[in-house]
């Protein structure tokens, strides 16, 4: 069998070759100037990327998992109320992570496949003293997207910071940090940033780099200390040398590639291409009479979708998909786990990659005797790339 599969899960992704000829360099000193104005580069174009002119980025080897710990352990001290925005599987682990640190932590949940009601998230908040509010950007258990724009209002007006998890979201998802006054974003880099597993990334508001520094207790975990890491995510963006920890050299030359080629593309242009080729996607899954887990299209994900299987289908559907060329991932919400399954279509995802797995599902959903007219989802999806050229 051949080894050509297409990558179309939430992350990792497809990536660009020429991302992956960035990481093939013999690795240098982490202190070299070459490497210094990469990763100062790197820096400069994630703020832009994030649509932040005053945040402080941070990019420390680990996985999306460690930009969310950075958040928790760096902005919480113990007692502090911290209120979570649940939409699913990572807001139950940004739960834990607050807790861990001592937060007391109250959740807003909103029910399976929507949002949480903007005046529950408002009643909780009127309550008082949260000191963060938590919101998973896009869901990646179930596809939903939250108003980000609309819930920082809201933190805001309360006097909350806000913590975004984008992991599932950045650069794909539209996402303005400055206008939308968000004070961490955070993500990984093997979704929709386009660079193999291996990197945190966030940016931090002054706001938050405040709170910081003026906490009263240490910051419980030594690793993710924004206290170690600060000064040197300063020291490369002043084009100077410095060490705490070894950066992960190669995938910091891969990240700034991708990053470059984020940026030569526009946000602007980014964020349509995204939703258009979500939209394509859904269309084909609403003519095949397919059902999604988010239950409204305004609540459904740009990156991303989640598609119940229909009657008599079953998780052997993801085999077939796959002897068709394209790997599509299983469940992951505990509650629908062996019901659903999840296809991410972020990053340098192209019209002809989501028609290529249209074709693929249709043919899946041909061999286990499901009943359809091949080819429907297929015009469908045409249909819509076609109108949005
Ligand atoms: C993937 C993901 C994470 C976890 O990232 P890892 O790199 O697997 O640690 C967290 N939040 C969301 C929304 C994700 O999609």
């Amino acid at each position: 069998m051949s080894e050509r599969y297409l990558l179309m899960i939430p992350g990792p992704i497809e990536f660009d070759p020429a991302v992956l000829r960035a990481m093939a360099i013999t690795t240098p000193s982490h202190v070299a100037p070459d490497f210094i104005a990469v990763f100062g580069q790197a820096l400069d174009d994630l703020r832009r990327v994030f649509l932040s002119q005053v945040g402080q980025p941070f990019v420390v080897a680990g996985s999306g998992t460690l930009a969310m710990d950075m958040a928790a352990a760096n902005l919480i001290e113990p007692g502090d109320k911290a209120l979570v925005i649940n939409t699913g599987y990572f807001g139950d682990r940004f739960a834990a992570m607050l807790a861990r640190y001592g937060a007391h932590v109250v959740e807003v949940k909103a029910p399976l496949g929507d949002v949480p009601p903007m005046d529950e998230v408002e009643t909780a908040l009127r309550e008082g003293g949260f000191k963060v509010m938590i919101v998973t950007h896009v869901d990646t258990s179930t596809g939903v997207v939250t108003d980000v724009a609309a819930l920082g209002r809201l933190a805001r007006k309360h006097g909350a910071l806000s913590v975004v998890d984008g992991v599932c979201a950045t650069a794909g998802q539209e996402f303005r940090q400055d206008e939308w006054d968000i004070d961490v974003y955070l993500t990984a880099s093997q979704k929709a940033v386009g660079v193999p597993p291996g990197l945190a990334l966030l940016v931090a508001s002054p706001r938050a780099i405040e709170v910081f520094e003026t906490r009263r207790t240490p910051v419980g975990n030594y690793y993710a200390d924004w206290a170690n890491w600060l000064p040197i995510m300063e020291a490369y963006q002043a084009r100077q040398p410095s060490y705490f920890g070894t950066p992960p050299v190669n995938l910091i030359y891969a990240l700034a590639e991708s990053l470059r080629q984020i940026l030569a593309e526009g946000m602007e242009a980014r964020f349509r291409r995204h939703r258009t080729i979500s939209q394509a996607f859904k269309a084909a899954l609403q003519a095949l009479g397919l059902e999604q887990v988010p239950v409204r299209p305004d609540a459904a994900a740009d990156t991303m979708s989640a598609v119940y299987y229909p009657d008599g289908v079953d998780a052997g559907l993801l085999g077939r998909i796959k002897e068709n060329g394209v790997v599509v991932a299983g469940g992951l919400h505990p509650a629908i786990k062996t019901r659903y399954f999840r296809v991410g279509h972020m990053g340098a995802v192209t019209a002809s990659d989501i028609l290529a797995t249209v074709g693929a599902v249709e043919k899946g959903l041909l061999a286990l005797g499901y009943e359809m007219q091949a080819g429907v989802g297929l015009a469908a999806a045409q249909e819509v790339l076609a109108n949005a050229d």
